[in-house]
């Protein structure tokens, strides 16, 4: 459990005072959250008890005018970076773009749309100033999410619990705090599958976790759909385990199983009591059966066959298009 300390009262371990903060921000069409989502980052940054911080927003390749918003905010502010994508290429390949530029000693993941309260950055940095490598933010509350959106998520965690090697912590998303030696580790896992959440877990490291509510969304819109997260959930699952080949195998054992016991009542059958020949719908539902069952099973061998099709690729995860530095760009403009 986190520990809580009385407001404004901040444990220091000797030598905290010396670190580097980075903040890593994917931006994807958030025109409308932005400047605001600066302002409170900043005002949140002067509480935190650390000697420099680095903010690095990633331009998704959006659509919009947040491009040349940030590029206003860089070019005011000495802290700020900013990486400008090829195009559109994710969120998870938006992070993983920030871990590999970040130099800080810890760094935090944060969403751009104010949904992660920019307010817990501090607390967060206690945690780590406790000793803990991450610290994990729970979601309390969903506020703004459907009824729909919330169940699908649960089943996703339970399934994921289930099949998984690693528990990945439920109701937690992307923001997080990471300490070097963490964000280290997570350079290292080569894949192409990027699965964050998974990878954060798979990396272990002293977890600690801290609840918050998760507000509505400032303004805009989610970028995710149902389908975009089914997706990212079978992405998740056959990134993560093997689980499901096996699943497979039990299946076709079962259904061997069963049909041999099914053979052995048809024959006893057929000696007790003699057989008119019948059972027409009981051999179409049989065929169709294994045909479902088969098709199933190769879909899921097909899943994985993908996988190491793209892995082997050995594509670069992202493209960067531009990359800007606060120090170079607002060197006329000291501030
Ligand atoms: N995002 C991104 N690339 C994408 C989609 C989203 O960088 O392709 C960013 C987005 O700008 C935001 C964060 O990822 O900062 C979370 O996105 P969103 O709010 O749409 O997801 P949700 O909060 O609904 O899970
Ligand atoms: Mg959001």
């Amino acid at each position: 459990m986190p520990k809580k300390y009385a407001k404004g009262i901040i444990p220091l371990t000797p030598g905290f005072q010396d670190q580097v903060l980075t903040i890593i921000v994917p931006v994807y069409n958030e025109a409308q959250v932005i400047a605001s989502f600066h302002e409170r980052l900043e005002t949140a940054l002067d509480n935190t008890p650390v000697r420099r911080t680095e903010i690095i927003y990633i331009n998704d390749g959006s659509k919009d005018s947040s491009m040349s918003i940030l590029t206003r905010i860089v070019g005011n502010n000495v802290n700020v970076e900013l990486i400008e994508f090829s195009r559109n290429f994710g969120k998870e390949a938006a992070m993983s773009a920030g871990l590999n530029l970040a130099n800080g000693d810890a760094v935090i993941i944060i969403d751009a749309d104010l949904q992660d309260p920019p307010e817990l950055i501090p607390e967060m940095v206690r945690q780590w100033f406790q000793g803990y490598d991450v610290v994990n933010m729970r979601r309390s509350s969903r506020a703004g999410e459907t009824f729909f959106k919330k169940k699908t998520a649960r089943i996703f965690y339970w399934l994921i619990a289930l099949l998984g090697p690693v528990k990945m912590p439920e109701d937690v998303g992307d923001f997080r705090l990471l300490s070097r030696r963490a964000v280290d580790a997570l350079k290292q896992l080569p894949e192409r599958n990027r699965f964050m959440k998974g990878l954060f877990a798979w990396v272990g490291f002293s977890v600690t976790e801290i609840s918050y509510r998760r507000d509505p969304r400032f303004a805009g819109n989610t970028k995710w759909n149902y389908l975009g997260l089914f997706n990212l959930a079978v992405e998740g699952i056959t990134s993560y385990t093997v689980t499901p080949l096996r699943f497979s195998s039990y299946l076709g054992l079962m259904v061997s199983v069963g049909v041999f016991g099914y053979g052995l009542f048809t024959f006893l059958k057929t000696l007790l009591y003699g057989d008119p020949v019948q059972g027409f719908p009981t051999l179409m539902l049989f065929i169709l059966f294994l045909g479902g069952m088969q098709l199933l099973a190769i879909g899921i061998v097909g899943e994985y066959i993908g996988r190491i099709f793209m892995e082997t690729k050995n594509r670069p995860l992202y493209i960067i298009k531009n990359h800007i530095d606060g120090t170079a760009t607002s060197f006329s403009s000291a501030n």
